[in-house]
């Protein structure tokens, strides 16, 4: 064999090995598209654990993703995020799921979750901090400091309610500011409040704030509204509800505890004028929850990550996206659901094209199981006062009390939020929850009247009060501060 022949075989087994192992050799941009990929047990061998299917996101998307993919029989993992359940869980009655009577939005993210579960799919309370999609199998870090190795990627992180990024609102939120009607409208009972938003979202925030509130004004900033007509007309169901057109929020006023008003600009005369209100319910549209993927695929200019004809495949092979984070148009559960049906679809299409069989899924349960990743604990739930009081006089380190009832889907969201971090700081903090149902003493002892409300407790005195959800990061970050003062 001539040298020249040899060094280009050496060098094709190189790149080839180097291809297996990361993807795309010499690719400096995370852009890249995987051309060329087969399953190399050799090559993963040192990567722990490794699953078929990683799914980041546990809405109607995500868990119709894993719906498919585990009943596929494919090793399949859903990372829940920062609010387990999404948007839907938000929400209230849903009347247009298919083939059902009206159901409470929790109530169809707990069917779909089961439904996937008893297929086998696995999920993990859990959010991600990054990926790398320039290496396949692709990395996934997690802020718990995990790290998974996915073959294919779904992508249904959704998207978040918008802000109005106005003085006030970062100051009174929680505490008369909020995104989530069906959550905080008792706390309004016979009290004037407005919705701000001209769509869909201030209709449905509005009417469920009719059955509490005293007065509802929708405070739309053009002549008309955006909502469908026939939401439109509900409103006239409503002689609680009102709405003013040609109003511009331009800052938020409170006592310094609560909101008491908000200052509009009529951008006719443009005038600028105060209205009173003890509450602000922002339903202004949503934003995509794509941030942690801004440089790894296409995505357009409002950051919907872009998928390929009628497929949900993006610009990276082996990553899709389905539900919200790639819809701009339809935002609808029901879609959402289809989305990540077809994702699913797609994933296992992808698999099949570099090699995987029911060997290739025999083996990799077999190199790394389930225990791989850790899961969470549930915390310990107390309903006496004084078993309450005791935890909270013996504890030598910080004791979180987490106050939640049932009915408010907020309060439901924390609890695996709860449980991971509590997990996360395990000897560092003693966590608690309270069903506020069922210990009405703990709540009038300690005076909650909201929920999700939590309680800190340093060496036996209250030294902190919180009454709006939190994602995990957000209650990572509140509770170190705690552990860092003793
Ligand atoms: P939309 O984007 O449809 O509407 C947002 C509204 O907020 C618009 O009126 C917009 O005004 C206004 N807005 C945006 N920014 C500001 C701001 N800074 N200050 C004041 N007003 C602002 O969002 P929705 O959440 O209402 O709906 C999203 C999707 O979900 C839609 O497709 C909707 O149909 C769907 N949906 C369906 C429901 C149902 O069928 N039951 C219920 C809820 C939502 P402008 O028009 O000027 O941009």
């Amino acid at each position: 064999m001539k040298t020249g022949k040899f060094v280009g075989i050496i060098v094709g087994v190189v790149i080839v090995s180097a291809v297996l192992l990361n993807g795309c050799i010499g690719s400096t941009t995370a852009k890249c598209s995987h051309e060329d990929l087969k399953i190399d047990f050799t090559a993963i061998a040192d990567k722990k654990p490794v699953f078929s299917i990683v799914i980041v996101g546990s809405g109607p998307a995500g868990l119709t993703s894993a719906l498919y993919g585990a009943r596929a029989n494919i090793k399949t993992m859903v990372i829940e995020g920062d609010k387990p359940g999404g948007q839907l869980t938000e929400t209230s009655f849903v009347e247009n799921w298919p083939g059902s009577k009206p159901l409470l939005g929790r109530e169809i993210i707990q069917g779909l979750r089961e439904q996937a579960a008893s297929f086998g799919a696995t999920f993990l309370q859990d959010s991600v901090e990054r990926v790398d999609c320039s290496r396949w199998p692709f990395e996934v870090y997690t802020e718990d400091g995990k790290k998974l190795y996915a073959l294919s990627l779904i992508v249904a992180t959704g998207a978040s309610p918008r802000k109005l990024g106005i003085s006030g609102e970062k100051e009174y939120w929680g505490e008369g500011v909020t995104a989530c009607a069906i959550c905080d409208a008792p706390f309004y009972k016979k009290q004037d409040v407005v919705v701000i938003g001209g769509g869909d979202s201030a209709v449905e925030e509005a009417i469920q704030l009719s059955f509490y509130a005293k007065n509802i004004t929708i405070l739309v900033r053009d002549d008309h509204m955006r909502a469908a007509a026939s939401m439109q007309k509900r409103l006239q169901g409503y002689p609680n509800i009102s709405v003013k057109y040609n109003v511009k929020p331009q800052r938020i006023i409170g006592d310094g505890e609560q909101v008491t008003g908000i200052e509009l600009l009529d951008t006719i005369t443009q005038e600028v004028s105060t209205m009173p209100t003890a509450g602000v319910f922002l339903a202004i549209g949503h934003d995509p929850n794509s941030g942690i993927f801004k440089d790894s695929v296409h995505m357009d200019e409002h950051g919907y990550i872009i998928v390929h004809d009628r497929s949900q495949a993006t610009s990276v092979r082996g990553l899709f996206a389905a539900g919200d984070v790639n819809d701009n148009t339809y935002r609808q559960a029901g879609v959402a659901a289809g989305d990540g049906i077809k994702a699913a679809l797609d994933a296992i299409s992808f698999l099949n094209e570099v090699g995987f069989n029911a060997d290739v899924a025999a083996r990799l349960e077999k190199k790394d199981v389930m225990s791989d990743v850790e899961q969470n604990e549930e915390v310990l739930s107390i309903n006496s006062l004084s078993e309450l009081e005791d935890t909270i006089a013996t504890s030598t380190v910080p004791v979180v009390v987490d106050f939640f009832a049932d009915y408010c889907p907020s309060c439901l969201q924390m609890l695996p939020i709860i449980d991971s971090v509590a997990h996360h700081f395990a000897s560092q903090a003693t966590f608690v929850k309270v069903d506020t149902e069922e210990a009405t003493d703990i709540v009038e002892k300690f005076f909650v009247h909201k929920v999700p409300c939590l309680l800190v407790f340093n060496d036996g005195k209250l030294v902190a009060r919180y009454n709006a959800t939190m994602g995990r990061k957000e209650l990572g970050e509140f509770v170190k501060q705690f552990i860092l003062l003793r």
